[in-house]
């Protein structure tokens, strides 16, 4: 354009129709490839950025997915959210702009410097004299920089942990009238995150021209001892202005080097966090038998077991041999450890000491796939995805089951009974975690799941709690079917649906304290018998 600049002063002068044309012509082009340069640098640039949050995200994902189950005991489920949301953003200034603005800018810094020590070498080393004072300011609005940075990560975490809370608990919170107490909650989590982004923003209103301040010190000091030399005929009028031309044009893409390193910054924190979860121990699965479908005898020898990061036993010298196709309920006090026990089955969580075995096999020896293959859980708190009713049942490894399987696991389990009266039937959404379902409901689902996974071992964990007397005596019946030929472990409260089991185990305080078959325990007179009792009486009363 500056060269266009002299073609037109000339087609001024003589201005043919041929010399007009090809003037507008050159404008026209020069813009159009300016057009498409700006194009392709915002395209590809704005490709590159998503690109690597696109990967640092899907990665990340699949790291969450792969965590073991303390991690997300310890985690808050907030922060874990906002590092797949909100960290991963912060890394895209620091992987577009600030590269090409690094490269752009960085190579005008170097190529005017060259030009400067041409010109006069022992002049610019004044200059070089300003650069340590711009490296420690750089380096102290960096700590600032990457500490604000953790801090509105956390906070963030923080604002999306209330706001999941809330939103999960959303009638708790109106019940118990705690609208106003969650706003608080909110507004002082919000409020820290927005003086977290202030002091961030504070250091770099502070650290940008602090850092031009040294550079026009330095960019002084040379003009003073320039006009020396011109006063001592030394240097010429030209030498002069080219000499502060250049010294001042430095000026400008400095100030772009230190105003990205905020984005640099704030990626390199990011980064940090995001790294943290990437870097985490997967779950072990350093075992490398395979087993395609046990018999389902399940044997604890001497096991002790404590959740990690913790103090306290929760499990202490359990023994206990379950043939294959046995049927064992566990029972004792609430905290006594019964889910934890049937928790270390699936290596939800590791033994510290002692052993779990599976046909003979320590778990730990088995891969983790194959284990877990043979193993149907139905928990106490229903998990459901937000989707139909058949994909709930057929889900993950089991969604390639034939839709008569998906149907008898449906019918066995109670669901039909309720999804025949929806008008889409087993195809009827369930909304986000079965909010549009029972309780009940859930519960059948969740046992049709379990049903239809066919697995050699089965854990109940108060499987049938959130159902009526009747359809738990349905679902019983069904159940007793299905547990004749596989082993399984049933937790329950109520007593009266656990009588027909095998074997029942008494635990207390992370001990087994009986076993025996219903009626040689109540004859022991025992804690069972009393826990019976107890039972029998408030269900009398
Ligand atoms: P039960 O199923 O018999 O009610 P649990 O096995 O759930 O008992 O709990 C046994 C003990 O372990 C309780 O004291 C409980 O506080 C503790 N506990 C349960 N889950 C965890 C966990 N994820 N981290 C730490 N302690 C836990």
């Amino acid at each position: 354009l500056a060269h266009m600049m002299g073609v037109v002063e000339q087609t001024l002068r003589d201005p043919t129709d041929d010399k007009v044309f090809l003037l507008i012509s050159a404008l026209i082009g020069i813009y159009i490839f300016r057009g498409v340069g700006t194009f392709l640098g915002k395209y590809f640039i704005a490709w590159v950025g998503r690109e690597v949050i696109h990967q640092l995200r899907v990665e990340l994902f699949g790291k969450m997915l792969r965590l073991p189950s303390h991690y997300y005991d310890s985690e808050s489920s907030g922060r874990l959210i906002s590092r797949v949301i909100f960290d991963v953003e912060q890394v895209n200034d620091a992987t577009t702009r600030a590269i090409t603005t690094s490269v752009q800018e960085g190579i005008t810094v170097i190529l005017l410097m060259g030009y400067l020590i041409w010109l006069d070498a022992s002049l610019t080393l004044i200059f070089f004299a300003v650069v340590p004072c711009i490296g420690a300011m750089v380096a102290l609005a960096s700590r600032f920089f990457r500490r604000y940075s953790q801090r509105i990560q956390k906070t963030i975490g923080d604002v999306t942990q209330v706001t999941n809370d809330t939103l999960n608990a959303h009638r708790e919170v109106r019940i118990y009238g705690a609208t106003e107490y969650e706003e608080q909650r909110f507004l002082k989590v919000s409020h820290n995150n927005r003086r977290q982004v202030m002091k961030f923003a504070l250091t770099n209103a502070i650290s940008v021209p602090l850092t031009q301040q040294i550079v026009a010190l330095g960019l002084a000091a040379m003009i003073y001892l320039m006009f020396q030399r011109v006063a001592g005929d030394t240097t010429t009028a030209a030498e002069f202005l080219q000499f502060i031309t250049a010294a001042s044009l430095i000026a400008k893409p400095l100030r772009a080097l230190t105003d990205i390193n905020s984005s640099i910054q704030k990626g390199v924190a990011a980064a940090d966090s995001i790294f943290t979860v990437m870097d985490a121990e997967t779950e072990r699965d350093s075992g490398s038998k395979r087993l395609q479908k046990s018999q389902g005898a399940v044997d604890f020898r001497d096991v002790n077991f404590c959740y990690p990061d913790t103090e306290r036993t929760v499990l202490s010298n359990i023994n206990l041999s379950i043939k294959a196709g046995e049927s064992v309920a566990l029972v004792g006090k609430s905290g006594s450890g019964k889910s934890t026990l049937a928790n270390l089955i699936p290596r939800f969580y590791d033994v510290h000491q002692g052993s779990v075995c599976l046909d003979g096999l320590a778990i730990d020896e088995v891969t983790l796939g194959d284990l877990r293959d043979q193993i149907a859980v139905v928990s106490q708190s229903v998990a459901l995805f937000d989707a139909s009713i058949r994909n709930n049942i057929a889900y993950g490894s089991l969604r390639h089951c034939s839709d008569a399987e998906i149907e008898a696991a449906a019918e066995a389990a109670l669901v039909t009974e309720f999804s025949q009266k929806l008008p889409l039937g087993l195809d009827t959404p369930v909304g986000e975690n079965g909010t549009l379902l029972s309780g009940g409901q859930k519960q059948r689902i969740a046992i049709a799941r379990a049903l239809l996974k066919d697995a050699p071992v089965l854990i109940l964990d108060e499987a049938t709690s959130a159902l009526d007397t009747e359809s738990e005596r349905l679902i019983q019946q069904a159940l007793d079917k299905v547990m004749k030929n596989r082993t399984t472990i049933v937790i329950a409260h109520r007593l009266s649906t656990i009588e027909h089991v095998d074997r029942i185990v008494v635990m207390d305080s992370g001990h087994i304290i009986e076993q025996g078959s219903h009626t040689e325990l109540l004859a022991k007179q025992g804690a069972y018998a009393q826990l019976h009792h107890v039972q029998f009486v408030d269900s009398g009363a």
